[in-house]
């Protein structure tokens, strides 16, 4: 099945043309005209599945579609992430399909043990998109230097790490600063209990989707 059955546009064929991605894998074939469509999604899949560009084009499809005089005022997607490694792996995938997006798509890294001041100056410049773990995103969220009124689209990737990891009450605390009005993705490899009243907190009748 190639790319452009799932709904992406000519924009979005060079990008997966430059990642040199032939064919859409299980789950991209799946989630990816659901996303496009703007609908919450809940999707077990393992890392190397290809889950990364699964959000990621149909996010970044969504996001070219928005007529922006850039840059932009407050970020449109929010991803968190378990860890700072993985947190760097989904921004370097965003930035890297982003060079080949007719605008610039900026993305900030907000993650623990990394200079604030530097994450604070990417969003001074305006992003259209953050990827940070709970623990650094909150502490901007509290000194108020970082608000969500724009937020197209939340993405909590490896749900069950995070949880694992103990970050539920930030979790928590980072829901309340977004608004109502969104679509909400969830990734996990796995899907115990606590994933499950996870989702019931955050989604509106969510997709499910098992590869
Ligand atoms: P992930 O599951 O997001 O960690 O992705 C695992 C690896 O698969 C990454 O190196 C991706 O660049 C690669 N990948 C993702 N989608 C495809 C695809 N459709 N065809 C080939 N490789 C892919």
């Amino acid at each position: 099945m190639p790319f452009s059955k799932l709904g992406l546009l000519e924009v979005m064929q060079r990008v997966v043309e430059a990642a040199d991605y032939r064919e859409p894998t299980p789950i991209q074939q799946q989630t990816i005209p659901l996303i496009l469509e703007g609908m919450d999604l809940i999707a077990q899949a393992q890392t190397g599945t290809g889950k990364t560009a699964a959000f990621a084009l149909p996010l970044l499809q969504r996001l070219h579609a928005i007529e922006t005089s850039p840059p932009p005022c407050a970020p449109r997607v929010l991803v968190l992430a378990p860890t700072r490694e993985l947190a760097q792996q989904v921004a370097e995938t965003f930035n890297e399909f982003g060079k080949h997006m007719p605008r610039r798509i900026g993305v900030a890294t907000v993650i623990g043990g990394a200079e604030i001041s530097e994450q604070l100056r990417d969003l001074e410049e305006g992003v259209d998109i953050v990827v940070a773990t709970p623990g650094r995103l909150l502490e901007l969220v509290r000194e108020k230097d970082l608000f969500f009124y724009e937020l197209l689209c939340l993405v909590i990737d490896e749900a069950d790490r995070l949880l694992a990891l103990g970050f539920a009450e930030e979790l928590e605390q980072v829901f309340e600063a977004l608004p109502a009005e969104r679509q909400s993705l969830l990734f996990s490899a796995t899907y115990p209990k606590k994933v499950v009243k996870l989702t019931e907190q955050v989604m509106r009748n969510p997709s499910y989707i098992n590869v």
